[in-house]
């Protein structure tokens, strides 16, 4: 039975804090919280025991409605009385008490407000700067929140990739200068979630220890391993690390191992059979240990592959990994005309000093009005400020296009009038409504000739939404057939599609772009994320229609138009 308390007390906890949402009577649940503080005293075996025969209730401070409830969870693992208190909220809000700060009061009033019930969805609202013009909340209880955010997930040991490179630098920046060390695991390859901190240091002489890598006082239990050539211990503030210790002649071997998924170890393992070399995990035959990874693939026969490349199988010819020179523009950005953070001018301009050739804007449409999305008389004016930019400005263009909301039924949000005007059109998914009905959307988006593009298509935000259910196949094969391309939004939080499927849907012929979704000019530094992304896939260049020549890009968009 164990852990059952544990799951009684969690339900009353559950009850106590729907309660407080429902603004009940403080004095039930002031009752109600004592309830639960004495029940946490007792032992397992005594609580249930007077659970069953009812004599708990002889207890102080425990009243008939406590008893009820606890009774009630025994026989069946619930309540009515949740159900009753529950009524009409999402039991996601449940999770916002770990965030200190937000009472029930405030998480109302997001909550109605913004119509938003997850732990991440109220990051991203504050990353979209939603809680600024909330009443009651402002710039500063904004930025407080985001912090305890932060805090609440570095609790749960699972990090967002941009996440985890911040703290990476810190543990980084611990080690002494002159010892070499290499990122391994989740963060060398670049997966969009890191769960450990791994590393390879290299060590000649010194014995392996913490002080080594500059960690000195560890929380947590540092294992005995010091003999296998590895520490795991947690930082002082509960990043969980693992340090791997090497010599100088098997780091090349062992880092690229450790980033390597099993399928591409295997067919380096292959390579080296066929050459008839020696390979394990630290050491590669046929000569002195290799220099450097390049030399490491050299020496089987290979191009080269980089960390993130090492998800599939490794390919005897490979072009020229994808950087972000290769985008000659890109598409999916925000103004303060929705949601944005920056003027359009200063989007406009931090875009061209990246040396890119055209920027896409993309603001919300009007449905969406909680992102002050666009209606037609605001569309008119920011056209003509992009007319007359385009005219002042030959070198770097300013596309006219929306990220407009698949309405229910799979239609975008403006006439066809309308739509036909934009450049391009982004087609995205914002509210979501029963999970059947979601391919049907997709498809009739896609089969809307003024459709350039589909926007984070699965809708998932990592580590707090998960994507929701359709037809990947289906929907991919429609993408091809109409020439809608799927956008590989780089924000961190979605990097949608994920990469897993862009292997096989770009395999078939899909054609993507990568997107920054930027909001500010800051956001723009996302793409590298889309880059690292796409390289997993392997994606071929000629399928990404950011690093095609203006010209192609603009006969493309044009032929969609006149479709
Ligand atoms: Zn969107
Ligand atoms: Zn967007």
């Amino acid at each position: 039975m164990a852990g059952q308390k544990e799951s009684l007390l969690e339900h009353l906890e559950r009850i106590a804090f729907f309660l407080d949402l429902q603004g009940e009577n403080v004095f039930k649940i002031k009752a109600f919280k004592t309830g639960i503080e004495i029940l946490g005293g007792l032992d397992e075996k005594e609580l249930f025991e007077k659970i069953v025969d009812g004599s708990l209730i002889e207890a102080k401070g425990i009243g008939k409605g406590i008893l009820a409830v606890c009774q009630e969870f025994l026989k069946g693992g619930s309540s009515s009385e949740l159900q009753r208190v529950q009524e009409n909220l999402p039991e996601g809000l449940f999770d916002w008490r770990n965030i200190s700060g937000l009472g029930p009061k405030k998480i109302k009033a997001i909550y109605q407000s913004l119509g938003i019930s997850t732990l991440g969805e109220l990051e991203y609202a504050c990353r979209e700067n939603r809680l600024v013009n909330l009443p009651g909340f402002g710039e500063k209880s904004q930025t407080k929140i985001r912090a305890e955010l932060q805090e609440f997930k570095n609790r749960q040991g699972k990090y967002l990739l941009a996440d985890a490179l911040a703290t990476a630098e810190e543990i980084e920046s611990k080690i002494p200068k002159n010892i070499a060390f290499d990122q391994l695991g989740d963060l060398g390859a670049k997966r969009p979630i890191v769960e450990e901190f791994k590393y390879l240091v290299v060590y000649h002489t010194q014995k392996p220890s913490l002080q080594l890598v500059g960690q000195k006082q560890p929380t947590d239990r540092i294992n005995d391993a010091v003999k296998n050539k590895e520490i795991r211990f947690k930082t002082k503030d509960g990043f969980p690390c693992l340090f791997l210790f090497r010599k100088p002649e098997e780091r090349v071997t062992r880092a690229i191992f450790e980033t390597s998924h099993s399928d591409h170890w295997q067919s380096l393992v292959n390579a080296a059979q066929k050459k008839n070399l020696e390979l394990n995990e630290d050491h590669l035959g046929g000569g002195e240990s290799p220099k450097s990874e390049e030399e490491f693939y050299e020496r089987l026969g290979l191009p080269f592959h980089r960390p993130e490349q090492r998800e599939l199988t490794a390919r005897s010819s490979l072009e020229k990994a994808l950087h972000e020179d290769d985008l000659v523009g890109v598409f999916h950005a925000h103004t303060l005309d929705s949601d944005g953070d920056a003027t359009l001018e200063q989007m406009a301009k931090a875009a061209k000093k990246r040396q890119w050739k055209y920027l896409g804007i993309s603001e919300h449409s009007k449905t969406a009005s909680y992102a002050h999305g666009m209606e037609e008389a605001r569309l008119t004016e920011q056209w003509n400020w992009i007319d007359e930019w385009n005219e002042k400005t030959p070198d770097f263009k300013i596309l006219k296009g929306i990220e407009s909301d698949i309405l229910k039924d799979g239609s975008l949000d403006y006439s066809d009038k309308i739509l036909k005007k934009f450049d391009f059109v982004i087609a995205s998914i914002h509210a979501r409504y029963g999970q059947k009905e979601m391919t049907d959307r997709l498809l009739r988006a896609i089969e809307n000739p003024a459709t350039t593009m589909i926007g984070h298509i699965s809708g998932r935000l990592l580590l707090s939404r998960e994507a929701y259910d359709f037809d990947r196949q289906k929907v991919v094969e429609a993408a091809i057939k109409h020439k809608v391309v799927i956008e590989l939004n780089c924000n961190p939080h979605r990097l949608d599609m994920d990469w897993s499927d862009l292997v096989w849907a770009c395999e078939k012929g899909l054609l993507i772009s990568v997107n920054p979704d930027a909001h500010s000019p800051s956001g723009f530094d996302d793409v590298r994320f889309g880059i690292w992304m796409a390289r997993k896939a392997l994606v071929p260049k000629a399928q990404i229609i950011n690093t095609w020549p203006i010209e192609k890009l603009y006969k493309f968009l044009n032929e969609k138009k006149s479709a």
